[in-house]
């Protein structure tokens, strides 16, 4: 097979750098000040990132459901546009807040720090933010949270990793979710955890079937909750 032709630019002539290092860095900052206000109220907060579809609103309510009465738990539910997530999470009897974005695709830490004014944080003890549906920049705009949690689903097919290496490097827990779907995609599950810990060797990885709460009660070990 003969290789393409293959273009990358240094980072400083990437058009948007500069602004961006400013951006990064008062996120950093704000993504600091929010750590801060949950360890002063004992609130674990947990950042749960993925594509649309990958299956985060559903972990997360079954986490809720097996968590609830163990925790004081809520939820701050990242999208652009819809209430469909905080909704969900609604109807489990804890706390939700949906954060719209509108154009970003990713949250940041100062609409955490927003939402979290919503919250009494005096009475949690768990925090899940579900972040916006995308897989690059949510890399780059820590949120203060404790853990990082990455979901993929075998439904996204087999590069989903290899594409993506950055966010997977980032994250203390890897959910392959979907995988009884997996054959009926030719996806190999063992492989993409293999490329999980290949960019990332501390990452937890975990199989799940997230609809019928297969797998969840060892995710949730994983995140020692
Ligand atoms: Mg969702
Ligand atoms: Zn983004």
């Amino acid at each position: 097979m003969s290789e393409p032709e293959v273009v990358t630019v240094p980072e400083e002539e990437i058009l948007d750098v500069e602004v961006e290092k400013d951006v990064l860095e008062a996120n950093r900052k704000l993504a600091e000040e929010v750590r801060k206000a949950l360890d002063a109220h004992g609130v674990k907060a947990i950042d749960v990132m993925g594509s649309i579809g990958s299956g985060k609103t559903t972990i997360i309510e079954e986490l809720v459901k097996r968590l609830k009465t163990k925790y004081s738990i809520a939820v701050i539910s990242g999208d652009v546009a819809t209430s469909i997530d905080a909704k969900r999470i609604l109807q489990h009897g804890v706390e939700a807040i949906q954060v719209n974005t509108g154009k970003e695709c990713h949250l940041d830490a100062n609409l955490v720090k927003k939402a979290l004014g919503r919250l009494d944080l005096s009475k949690l003890d768990l925090l899940f933010i579900e972040n916006v549906g995308n897989l690059i920049c949510p890399a780059e705009f820590p949120l203060g949270a404790h853990k990082r949690v990455v979901v993929v689903s075998v439904t996204e097919g087999p590069y989903m990793v290899v594409k993506h290496p950055m966010i997977f490097a980032e994250a203390d827990v890897v959910v392959i979710n979907k995988v009884d779907l997996a054959q009926a995609m030719g996806v190999d599950v063992d492989k993409l955890a293999e490329d999980c810990l290949r960019v990332n060797p501390r990452a937890k990885v975990m199989k799940t079937i997230a609809r019928e709460g297969v797998g969840v009660d060892e995710l949730a070990k994983a995140l020692e909750l």
